[in-house]
């Protein structure tokens, strides 16, 4: 018998690529190793012939892709000497942030908005002991409050203006083109603060360099946190291209949107963290933005369900919504190959899932017949 190590997480995994010494002690779930999973029936309903895969970041150890840059902000936090954490959130920071505060044994403080968040979310928080804090607001109302009591109480801040964050969470694309042996053409995410698609594009960076290990681009991302400087790119990356959903698309108004809108609630944020190196992710890459309506993001959310066996919560679907719109047109061409980030699990959000299900649960008596029946009239 052969033993394969044991996965350790990602930043045991990508040691030499992230800011920790030799006697960090990290607090790690196992986080990253997720697959990417080449889609096999949603591109035949394309108009045009293109190679599809998403990385299904659902699968990580609280559900979202958080977990990446959660790993590294409470890592430093706790080798930093901080006792408590502390952020604002939608939903999935706040289950991430509170999973791993309770591994560490610090304590979480998490703002989330006023009833708009998903039934799963909120139960991750509460179960792992995170301070709840409820906010008569949404998230943006939330940040800003983060931002200010930091200044005044012992806690840090781990939303994705905490530099360690992104550092994390560029360990996607590395993943990514290690599988793929190469960079993809186009990657697709969906965007929020626009932390993530910052994230991949410092990982992508990292990657193309002369050397390997040295980024002169990226480094305008990382606040002087990432290990490398000095190099030059000369690999491929790919053009990142970010979707919002159309009630809560900040970067498509080119301004702040104060009351953003939308059933992903993931993604309902309207002051963008990361504006700047957002648009500077854009133009690097020669990508772009674009929004996609309500129902694009939920009927892209059931074909993948659908079609594929891959649930994801909505906010996920607007990569895929965003990328089959732009096949179609021709804006991503023929024979392209494009990596879509599924961002969270669909489990997440089981109300919604529900309210937008078209296949209705058939009841029927403990009859053999009653069951025949049900099969005959549903056979494909
Ligand atoms: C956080 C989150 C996003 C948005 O990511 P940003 O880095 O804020 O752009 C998208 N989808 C899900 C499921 C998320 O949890």
């Amino acid at each position: 018998m052969t033993f394969r190590k044991r996965y350790t997480g990602l930043i045991d995994h990508y040691r030499d690529r992230l800011p920790v010494h030799d006697d960090t002690r990290i607090i790690s779930l196992g986080e990253g190793n997720t697959p990417l999973i080449k889609l096999h029936n949603i591109p035949d309903t394309l108009e045009k012939d293109v190679d599809i895969y998403v990385k299904y970041e659902g699968l990580n150890p609280t559900g979202s892709f958080k977990d990446r840059g959660m790993t590294m902000a409470v890592t430093k936090a706790v080798e930093e000497g901080s006792k408590a954490i502390i952020c604002a959130s939608t939903g999935n920071t706040s289950a991430s942030a509170a999973a791993y505060a309770a591994r560490a044994g610090i304590t979480a403080f998490v703002l989330i908005p006023d009833g708009k968040i998903a039934q799963g979310k909120l139960a991750q928080a509460m179960m792992e002991g995170a301070v709840v804090l409820q906010v008569n607001g949404n998230f943006d109302a939330g940040m800003r409050l983060v931002k200010e009591v930091a200044e005044h109480a012992p806690v840090t801040i781990v939303n994705s203006i905490n530099p360690y964050r992104l550092q994390g969470q560029k360990t996607a694309a590395f993943e990514i083109i290690e599988e793929l042996g190469r960079a993809p053409d186009y990657h697709c995410l969906p965007v929020g603060n626009a932390g993530n698609i910052t994230a991949h594009w410092i990982g992508y960076s990292e990657y193309a360099c002369a050397d390997g290990d040295k980024v002169t681009d990226a480094c305008a991302f990382c606040n002087g946190v990432c290990k490398f400087a000095g190099g030059s790119i000369v690999g491929a990356r790919p053009k990142m291209v970010g979707y919002q959903a159309s009630g809560s698309a900040p970067f498509m108004r080119g301004e702040m949107v104060d009351n953003p809108e939308t059933v992903a609630t993931a993604i309902r944020i309207g002051h963008p963290q990361s504006w700047d190196y957002a648009w500077k992710v854009r133009e690097e890459s020669d990508g772009w933005f674009d929004e996609c309506t309500d129902e694009e993001i939920l009927a892209a959310q059931k074909l993948l369900a659908e079609k594929e066996g891959i649930f994801c919560e909505p906010a996920s679907a607007a990569s895929l919504a965003g990328a089959m719109r732009d096949v179609n047109s021709g804006k991503i061409p023929e024979n392209s190959c494009i990596v879509c980030t599924l961002t969270g699990h669909g489990l997440k959000d089981p109300d919604t899932a529900i309210k937008q299900s078209t296949r209705p649960v058939i009841s029927i008596e403990a009859k053999m017949d009653q069951v025949k029946t049900a099969i005959l009239d549903n056979l494909a």
